[in-house]
């Protein structure tokens, strides 16, 4: 509890904030996690959003990075209740004609699936699984590594330019397509860099792994977690919302599972001004809108793939789906969006009672922006599952300004911690060789806005842990 005497503090209990919390206490310091809510867990809650035996994940639902974290993986997270599980389609995308691409767990039956592009598809990707499992440490972390400099030379070249630039591989509009759905990851438009990494990297993880849920919901994650740290001695106090480090108890080492606009409001005074101007110019992009919909059935998708896949992506082809992200980025409403839908029913029945499911779906739409885009997401799932509006038994909202009120972390909605493109994949939250560290002594960074970014994986909290390591502070008398 707070008052006692603890070698380091973690603000926040979102998987980076606990990956942090348990690399120290691992290391034999004593650690104690403060959350601003009432519940554990950050973007990995799941809760009762609409009707009582639905549960809903408030936001991460699906785990392609957590799956293959070489963080998660040195942890016995299965003995603390996590279980993976695997639909048989990693993600659908469904055309207007009543067909779909499907992104599978197997490299051949993907390049098989998209027909002219078979081979297209095998000399995209066929290296990067191969380079990957060396490499993924090092993309994984605040520097890319040189180990492998020829591995790393030829991963850059496919991973670098802009998305559009990439979809010129493929021959085929459905291929374009399914592309295009996974680089609209990066929030970010696809003229821009990093975009196909972030969709290389995906499709590769589906490859590698596969794209599972969390049997229960994705707190089963931040519950393992919270289970094992606990388990090795740790302390977590929830209900405790910091607003100043005055309201911390002393500690050699405080990280902050939060983005720098909050570091500047609590630790402002502490930091020295140039770091201050640095943090203040850290950038932040589009928000999201989400409706979490409780649904009798399963999703009458047309094309019958969609219906194995818990990832559908909705915007048809390559154009439409470029002019949706394009247009939230400049900041106007997209007319027909791009949506990500999930629907964790395809393989956990433990979401909704018999018979039916939980459903949610997101768009990208400018930062800060209330405008409820309820309507908009509708008719593209109608578009592509005809009588799905008949089938929603009650469904709950977010604009991107609910986000940021749910989770400080979502600045304008922006889900990601920070923009994610190529300058700033590199500089969060500012450039540095030690990204973690403030020039404050003994504060640190933990949250998403560190390298390697968004996502439910604990990287960014393992190595910020690493870094107080490292630095030594926790050892000094
Ligand atoms: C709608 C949505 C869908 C998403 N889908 C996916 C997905 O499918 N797969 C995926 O991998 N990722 C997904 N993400 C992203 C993922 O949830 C985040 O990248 C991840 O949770 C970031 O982890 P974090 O620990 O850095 O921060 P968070 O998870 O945001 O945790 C921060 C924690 O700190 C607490 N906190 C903040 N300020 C304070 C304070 N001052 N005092 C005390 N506590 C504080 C917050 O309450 C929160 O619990 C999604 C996010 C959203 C919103």
């Amino acid at each position: 509890m707070a008052g006692e005497a603890y070698k380091a503090i973690v603000v926040g209990s979102g998987p980076n904030g606990l990956a942090a919390a348990i690399t120290l206490q691992r290391a034999g310091h004593s650690v104690l996690v403060l959350e601003g809510m009432d519940t554990i867990g950050g973007g990995t809650r799941t809760q009762a959003l609409t009707l009582p035996g639905f549960h809903h994940d408030v936001c991460s639902a699906v785990h392609p990075m957590g799956a293959i974290s070489p963080f998660f993986n040195t942890l016995p997270l299965d003995r603390h209740g996590l279980e993976w599980l695997y639909p048989e389609v990693s993600a659908a995308h469904p055309f207007d004609d009543g067909t779909a691409a499907a992104l599978y767990p197997s490299l051949a039956q993907t390049a098989r699936g998209l027909g002219v592009d078979e081979k297209a598809y095998h000399r995209f990707m066929e290296p990067v699984i191969k380079a990957l499992p060396q490499l993924l440490p090092g993309l994984l972390s605040a520097f890319p590594g040189f180990s492998h400099p020829f591995l790393l030379a030829d991963f850059a070249r496919r991973a670098l330019p802009p998305a559009l630039r990439t979809a010129r591989r493929f021959a085929t509009e459905p291929t374009r397509g399914l592309w295009a759905g996974m680089a609209a990851h990066a929030m970010l438009p696809l003229e821009k860099s990093m975009t196909s990494a972030i969709g290389m990297m995906l499709m590769a993880a589906s490859h590698l792994g596969g794209w599972p849920v969390a049997r229960g919901g994705s707190i089963s994650i931040g519950n393992a977690l919270a289970a094992y740290f606990l388990s090795i001695g740790g302390t977590i106090q929830t209900g405790f919302f910091v607003k100043s480090l005055a309201d911390l108890p002393p500690a050699k080492a405080i990280l902050f599972d939060v983005t720098p606009r909050q570091l500047l409001e609590i630790a402002g005074a502490s930091l020295p001004a140039g770091y201050r101007k640095r943090l203040a110019a850290y950038r932040y992009g589009m928000g999201v809108f989400k409706i979490d919909w409780a649904v009798e059935g399963p999703v009458p998708f047309r094309a019958p793939v969609c219906r194995k896949a818990v990832t559908v992506h909705l915007g048809g082809g390559i154009r439409e789906i470029a002019r949706s992200e394009s247009a939230a980025w400049s900041g106007q409403v997209p007319e027909s969006p791009f949506v990500l839908l999930t629907q964790p029913g395809v393989v956990d029945s433990s979401r909704a009672p018999a018979g039916k499911q939980v459903v949610w779906g997101y768009c990208h739409v400018p930062h800060s922006s209330g405008h409820d885009m309820t309507e908009a997401i509708e008719r593209q799932v109608e578009r592509f599952a005809p009588g799905f509006r008949d089938s929603i038994l009650a469904k709950s909202v977010m604009s991107a300004v609910d986000m940021q009120a749910y989770n400080p972390n979502y600045v304008g909605g922006d889900i990601n911690g920070g923009v994610q493109d190529i300058f700033q994949h590199f500089a969060r939250p500012v450039l540095s060789f030690s990204p973690y560290r403030t020039p404050a002594k003994g504060i640190y960074f933990c949250s998403s806005s560190t390298p390697p970014g968004g996502g439910v994986h604990g990287m960014c909290g393992f190595h910020a842990a690493e870094r107080v390591l490292k630095d030594g502070i926790l050892d000094r008398v």
